[in-house]
């Protein structure tokens, strides 16, 4: 793949030098350029040789042994203390932090270097401790990250069955974020298979988790649904919603990792699927209609014990994929059960089927179009 149609992440096409991408790759004309003043044109400077203004590395080539180096009087550099090789090909720096790391490597995992390396650079282009030099808006830990993968190669299995689901989210973050940015397909694929595993797109995967019995703190929940969005996987947004629906009222107004508009979301979809849980899931619990066939008069000996705090508590933490299993406790005829519990598993069904559309995220057909893995 080329730059010139380079695709990050899933269908955002890019045209090449992107200025918010790649800085020192940039060839649009400063007069074309749609973004001026661009991050290109004010960082260009770095690599521009005969501009009086523009900060140079000659204090970083006469200090290649200094883990500090001045490039102008407003920015010093760190040498990164684990992913600074001395037989690195490029210095990629972040912020101000330069990882010096093997071009080819990283070309290997990645479409997009794989694509920058094959761009021929200006002679007079700036270099860093004698390599070509890249400057990435990213943040430095989330680029560690996708370096500790890249250069261990056992890194994922530090991920333990019994890892907490926060620590799982940490342990992805970066990497899911850098590796949509730059097309590192098969880390971002890594990444969402091991993230789908908690946050099912479909019936039986929600089925399994709940029968897994996972954990799910509100706090970690939340801060999958902004990843989600950013890094384009909106297959977990469907169950991250629904486990925020029993975040209370006053948590999801204090939150400061949602955004208004999702906050608006998780309240709306509270209401909605409190509904179907009332009206179709769990409705035999709350309006029993005995079948037709009944002949034991079970309307009148439905248990009638669902106070109004059990009703409350329900509306307040609705949960209508919960699958009713205490059928016997009911003490109803064989008939009614087996109506209620066919009610109960296509109302099972149709909540799954509608639930992207609680929370105004499309149908499940849509989701699966914009995430194609
Ligand atoms: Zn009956």
């Amino acid at each position: 793949m080329s730059l010139d149609t380079g695709v990050i992440g899933l269908g955002v096409t890019v045209s090449r030098g992107s200025c918010s991408l790649f800085n020192a790759i940039c060839t649009i004309p400063a007069a074309f350029c749609p973004r001026r003043p661009c991050v290109f044109e004010r960082k260009k400077g770095l690599y521009s040789a005969g501009n009086p203004m523009a900060p140079t590395y000659s204090d970083a080539r006469s200090s290649a042994t200094s883990p500090k180096l001045r490039v102008n009087t407003e920015r010093i550099i760190t040498r990164h203390p684990e992913f600074y090789f001395s037989d690195g090909s490029v210095v990629i720096i972040i912020e101000n932090t330069a990882f010096r790391v093997h071009q080819s490597l990283l070309a290997r995992h990645s479409e997009v270097f794989n694509g920058m390396w094959g761009v021929p650079q200006p002679q007079q282009a700036e270099k860093y401790d004698g390599c070509p030099c890249v400057d990435l808006q990213d943040s430095v830990n989330d680029f560690v990250d996708v370096l500790r993968v890249i250069y261990d190669a056992f890194h994922f299995d530090k991920i333990k069955p019994d890892t907490s689901l926060s620590a799982l989210i940490t342990f992805i973050a970066g990497i899911l974020r850098i590796s949509t940015k730059y097309s590192m397909q098969a880390l971002r694929n890594k990444c969402i298979s091991i993230i789908q595993d908690k946050f099912p797109s479909t019936l039986r995967g929600c089925d399994d988790v709940l029968a897994r019995g996972i954990q799910y703190v509100p706090s970690e929940i939340v801060r999958i649904i902004p990843l989600a969005r950013e890094t384009t996987v909106p297959k977990v947004l469907p169950w991250a919603f629904y486990l925020c629906a029993h975040i209370s009222v006053d948590e999801i107004l204090a939150n400061s990792v949602l955004s208004w508009s999702d906050k608006a979301l998780c309240l709306a979809g509270k209401e909605r699927l409190w509904a179907m849980q009332k009206t179709m899931t769990h409705s035999f619990l709350l309006d029993f209609k005995q079948a037709p066939a009944c002949t034991t008069g079970c309307q009148g000996r439905m248990p009638r014990n669902l106070k109004l705090a059990d009703i409350e508590s329900l509306r307040i933490n609705p949960h209508p994929l919960e699958e009713y299993t205490d059928w016997k406790t009911l003490m109803i005829c064989v008939k009614c059960q087996a109506m209620a519990e066919a009610q109960h598993r296509e109302g099972r069904e149709k909540v799954w089927q509608a639930l992207p559309t609680l929370f105004l995220l499309g149908t499940w057909d849509e989701i699966f179009k914009d995430q194609a893995c």
